[in-house]
């Protein structure tokens, strides 16, 4: 058997996990398509380029969800946090990294490696044949692009994400909010009751309207919005094409009865729907906008059962292309029908530099293992890392799959009484329980692969 893996694409993931894959002592070739072909993002033809923000985010292990997942990659060895670590800039409590000698860090180190080679090409097509692990991100080539959507379907391969909010189920007013489908649709109770509804009076609607309408939004780049746009328009496009658009569209209150107020017809209803297979994550649907960070929580603070509302990640539309991995990906990263090829980073639905990496990481050492003819113990979805992929290939909801960052609604919650009040010892209890399991792990899984 050979052993060799290809690594297609050299940005945050395939550097990661060329490094992992190198000191296993595999065979490594990095196709890397820059700087022959460039994209609208990237400008060097160094590895592992930072594309916009030099932010790897908090870097709080105890209380923080990436912070965690820093935390994991630094016992896992990881070349991208070596070398963030090695250029780290004053920040607070956040990595921040001085981006030149960070990619050059990583460049210099990997092609230093005798058994790493570079390529300069651009793949063009799924191999049948050998190890492979595509790792193209965000901007995945469209060549390689119309590849993997022939191979898996066009509907399976997005071009833009469209991402609504998602908020922490625990930060939902349940007195206020009442769970229930539309026209109580379904064949089982489960199903009638899919939904979240957040009712609102004409008072409240009108309010809100006016201050979607005076927000700060982000502006589109030239060229953005060609192509998805009339499928998914941010709400605050379809505010100003007329105060009434939403309340007939993703806001409209037929079909509901508010459980808490039998009587009272809502206005306008916002719809959440549950995200996740635990149940931790709620999605507000129909609600992707480009509304700044700061202004998102402050407007959706003003919906009814939201006033206290968290947020796991907040709304966007950007350019970013991403498979719909839960239906397409087994819990090693394997296309499911073309098992030879893995895929890991952005391209698999997860977001940022450190998620990315992460997956990168993980995905090298599946192949690693079945390179050696073993296999790796499934990893513990109480970890950042077991969270993420396991969302990834199949814990999210394939239906309305969007790109995720590491977040604590990912973990199965931990038994720890008293509410919000009581989030720090929450926080910390989850990073406690990951890091025993995550040690554990990489101690079994090197066992395993020896
Ligand atoms: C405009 C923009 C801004 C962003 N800003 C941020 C930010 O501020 N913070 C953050 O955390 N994340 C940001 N992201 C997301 C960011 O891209 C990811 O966090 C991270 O870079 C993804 O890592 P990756 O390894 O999956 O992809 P990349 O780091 O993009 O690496 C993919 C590599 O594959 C190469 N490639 C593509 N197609 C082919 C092909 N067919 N053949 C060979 N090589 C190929 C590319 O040249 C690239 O080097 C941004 C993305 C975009 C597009």
């Amino acid at each position: 058997m050979s052993k060799t893996l290809h690594i297609v694409g050299g940005g945050m993931a395939g550097s990661e996990a060329a490094w992992q894959a190198a000191n296993a002592g595999l065979d490594v070739v990095i196709h890397e398509m820059r700087p022959k072909v460039e994209t609208f993002a990237h400008h060097t033809g160094k590895l592992a380029e930072m594309v916009c923000s030099n932010s790897f985010r908090s870097d709080d292990s105890e209380q923080n969800a990436v912070g965690l997942l820093h935390w994991e990659m630094r016992q896992a060895d990881s070349l991208i946090m070596a070398a963030a670590d090695k250029h780290r800039l004053p920040a607070g409590g956040a990595l921040a990294v001085d981006r030149e000698p960070f990619s050059q860090h990583v460049t210099d180190t990997l092609r230093a490696l005798p058994n790493v080679t570079v390529v300069d090409e651009e793949i063009t097509d799924l191999p049948g044949e050998g190890h492979w692990l595509f790792t193209t991100g965000p901007l995945t080539s469209p060549a390689l692009g119309e590849a993997i959507a022939r191979e898996t379907g066009a509907d399976r391969l997005a071009f833009f994400d469209a991402i609504a909010p998602i908020v922490y189920a625990e930060s939902i007013d349940m007195d206020v909010v009442w769970a229930q489908s539309r026209y109580d649709k379904g064949e089982t109770e489960e199903e009638r009751k899919a939904y979240l509804n957040c009712p609102m009076t004409k008072d409240q609607y009108e309010a809100f309207i006016d201050a979607l309408l005076a927000a700060d939004k982000t502006e589109f780049h030239e060229g953005e919005t060609a192509g998805y746009f009339d499928g998914c328009l941010p709400i605050e496009i379809m505010a100003e094409r007329g105060r009434e658009t939403l309340r007939h569209g993703p806001m409209k209150p037929v079909g509901l009865t508010n459980a808490h107020k039998p009587d009272e017809k809502a206005y306008a209803v916002v719809q959440l729907r549950r995200d996740n297979a635990l149940g931790t994550l709620f999605n507000m649907v129909g609600f992707q906008t480009k509304m700044k960070y700061g202004a998102q929580t402050e407007v959706f603070k003003m919906i009814p059962g939201l006033e206290n509302a968290s947020f796991a990640r907040l709304g966007g539309i950007h350019r970013n292309t991403f498979m719909n991995s839960p239906t397409l990906l087994d819990e090693q990263m394997r296309l499911r029908t073309r098992p030879n090829v893995r895929f890991a980073g952005q391209v698999t639905g997860v977001e940022g530099y450190v998620e990315s990496a992460a997956m990168g990481l993980l995905a090298a050492r599946f192949a690693i293992a079945e390179l050696a003819g073993a296999s790796l113990p499934p990893v513990p979805n109480t970890t950042a890392m077991g969270a993420l992929v396991t969302h990834i290939t199949g814990g999210a909801e394939a239906k309305t799959f969007q790109p995720m960052n590491v977040n604590f609604g990912l973990f199965p919650p931990v038994d720890l009484k008293g509410g919000r009040k009581n989030r720090p010892a929450r926080y910390k209890a989850y990073t406690d329980r990951a890091k025993d399991d995550w040690r554990n792990w990489l101690t079994g899984s090197a066992v395993e692969t020896a």
